[in-house]
């Protein structure tokens, strides 16, 4: 018994977990279902409504037909213009309480002779087709199931009171039960797939944003649907790095591309720039509201944070592994040609491994873009390293 209680609460914290994890999906889920119960209620209730007005022995009843007609077409309008999930699961539970008690209506009051075959259709529907804590759906299903109780001995004979009191009873479990099933079952898809993208937009060896995810976001940037629009690119890559692998071997190569990469991480997280690993031992950061000697600044204090790392390279002029950066920017107001700017960034970073290495330059006027380069299409940035600066 008590092992069971635990099981339960268990479940309940996993569910718990799982809805917060995937709260954009759930909601999505729960207003696509609202909207088909409103739509279908819309339709049934207009065709009611217009019944009510023909058949005159149905005729008292056309007031709330035409009610619950007017409630599904207002929350229906409602619905689709929110996305938030607090308020599509009140609209849910809202509509399905006036369901509910319609069909009790219907079931215990005007037909009181035979037993209420819809609300237990109701009874089992409810709490399979929204994705919510069990808890909440346990305790509005319990409080229905009473005051369906009640309402039955009330109005009913007590052979189909009776008879009522154990199918809602019975139905509430099955439906509870089989509800839950069903949530668990959705809410780990949902989770399967929200960790199948995550692994899809995460590089594997670094642990930082690939460059799949990189072209999403600068999508998004590009059409505006950002918060904060995509205005600097820094790219940065890691000196000599073939002649390490060549002194110290692949995977002692790869150690030292998980701690500059870590490094990086953590500098874009404290200077809101969003890096990603470009491809090899080439990175690349996104960020905005920085100026132009913003950027620079930025750039000089991440060469000196990955020199500080001192991960030794004897090949190296200081002894120790160093990056070269690039960076460019372009004004808010401008439309963000992102292509144009990566290869800005780009040309600079080639600027800097031809002064030496181990330094930060930014693109100006005297930097020719790199040849070659198609910039409405960024996979083409491959072409790489020919950019020269203007004698
Ligand atoms: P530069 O200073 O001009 O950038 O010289 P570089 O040697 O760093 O540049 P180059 O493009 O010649 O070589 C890059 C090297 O990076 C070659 C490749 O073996 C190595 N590399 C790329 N990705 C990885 C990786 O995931 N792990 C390891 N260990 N090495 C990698
Ligand atoms: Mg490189
Ligand atoms: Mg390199």
């Amino acid at each position: 018994m008590f092992q069971n209680l635990k099981n339960a609460e268990d479940s309940y914290k996993r569910e718990k977990t799982l809805i917060e994890n995937n709260k954009d999906f759930v909601s999505r889920n729960n207003k696509k279902m609202l909207l088909v119960w409103m739509e279908l209620s819309g339709l049934l209730f207009f065709i009611l409504s217009v019944s009510a007005v023909i058949v005159s022995h149905i005729s008292s009843r056309f007031i709330v037909y035409f009610l619950i007609f007017c409630a599904s077409v207002l929350m229906w309008i409602v619905v689709r213009k929110s996305n938030r999930g607090g308020v599509i699961l009140f609209c849910f539970y809202v509509f399905m309480e006036i369901a509910f008690f319609f069909s009790a209506y219907l079931s215990i009051y005007v037909n009181n002779f035979s037993l209420s075959a819809s609300t237990l259709g109701l009874i089992c529907l409810i709490p399979t087709t929204v994705i919510d804590r069990y808890k909440r759906v346990f305790l509005i299903t319990f409080v229905n199931v009473l005051l369906l109780c009640f309402a039955t001995w009330y109005f009913k004979e007590p052979d189909l009171a009776f008879d009522d009191t154990i199918n809602f009873v019975s139905f509430s479990i099955v439906g509870f039960f089989v509800g839950m099933h069903i949530r668990s079952r959705i809410l780990l898809l949902f989770e399967y797939q929200r960790i199948s993208k995550l692994q899809s937009y995460r590089d594997f060896l670094t642990q930082l944003p690939n460059r799949r995810k990189l072209f999403e976001d600068i999508s998004l940037s590009e059409k505006g649907k950002v918060k904060n629009v995509v205005t600097s690119a820094i790219m940065v890559d890691v000196d000599f790095f073939k002649a390490y692998n060549d002194s110290y071997g692949h995977q002692q190569g790869d150690k030292c591309l998980k701690e500059i990469s870590a490094c990086i991480k953590k500098f874009g997280e404290e200077n809101n720039v969003s890096f990603y690993r470009y491809g090899g031992e080439e990175f690349i950061g996104l960020g905005s509201i920085h100026s132009y000697e913003d950027v620079g600044k930025i750039c000089e204090k991440l060469r000196k944070s990955i020199e500080s790392l001192k991960i030794p390279f004897e090949k190296s002029s200081t002894g120790f592994v160093s990056v070269s950066q690039g960076y460019a920017e372009i004004s808010r107001n401008k439309a963000p040609g992102y292509a144009k700017l990566i290869n800005m960034a780009d040309s600079a970073l080639y600027a800097s491994k031809r002064d030496g290495r181990n330094r930060v330059t930014g693109f100006n006027e005297d930097i020719i873009l790199i040849d070659g380069v198609d910039t409405s299409d960024l996979t083409n940035l491959s072409t790489r390293y020919s950019a020269r600066t203007r004698m």
